[in-house]
């Protein structure tokens, strides 16, 4: 499959020391800009390096859960610098995905996503398709309770050695 380049945004492309020349938001491992202090990135818009040369150039993909280990470090950061402190949380970027095609799917768990990994593993089945539903629904529940991780998603994840932060 190929798909075209992404690219950042084009109200921040272009801007030195903000973006690369992608487009994408340069961070250090804080999640936070060289540049400009106050501004911090978690997501797509993130620059990531190329993890290594290919014969046709591609980028390093970011899932949900990778991003979800970013906003958890930007928010305890964030608590740390009102606190008069400096940032001290890295984000694990751990991949946990269930990619769902349709009638099936696969389930993969890469830690930390970007090579060298502790962990590889992978699956694939229809089960993967309804767990994506199942999860769909899940997700869509706690975040109408306003609770983005509750103790037991926690648990599960820890017990199953997923952490969104760095020891
Ligand atoms: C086809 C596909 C399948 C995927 N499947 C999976 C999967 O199965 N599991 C998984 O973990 N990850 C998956 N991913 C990756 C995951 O969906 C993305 O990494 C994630 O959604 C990125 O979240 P984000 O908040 O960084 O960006 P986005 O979800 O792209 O949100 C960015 C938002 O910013 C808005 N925006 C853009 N420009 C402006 C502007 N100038 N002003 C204001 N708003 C603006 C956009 O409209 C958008 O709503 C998939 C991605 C794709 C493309």
């Amino acid at each position: 499959m190929m798909l075209p380049a992404f690219r950042g945004v084009e109200a921040v492309r272009g801007i030195e020391g903000l973006t690369n020349p992608r487009g994408f938001i340069i961070v250090d491992k804080h999640q936070r800009n060289p540049t400009f202090p106050n501004v911090f990135a978690l997501g797509v818009c993130v620059a990531i390096a190329p993890t290594g040369k290919t014969a046709v150039p591609v980028g390093v993909p970011k899932t949900g859960f990778m991003i979800e280990s970013m906003v958890t470090a930007i928010a305890h950061n964030m608590d740390e610098i009102l606190a008069g402190q400096s940032p001290t949380h890295e984000a694990t970027w751990n991949a946990f995905c269930l990619a769902d095609f349709g009638d099936g799917g696969v389930a993969f768990v890469a830690q930390p996503q970007i090579p060298p990994r502790n962990v590889n593993w992978s699956a694939e089945g229809k089960w993967v398709h309804l767990a994506k539903v199942g999860f769909e629904k899940y997700f869509l529940s706690k975040v109408k309770r306003g609770e983005s991780e509750p103790f037991y998603e926690r648990l599960a994840l820890e017990a199953m050695g997923l952490k969104k932060i760095k020891d």
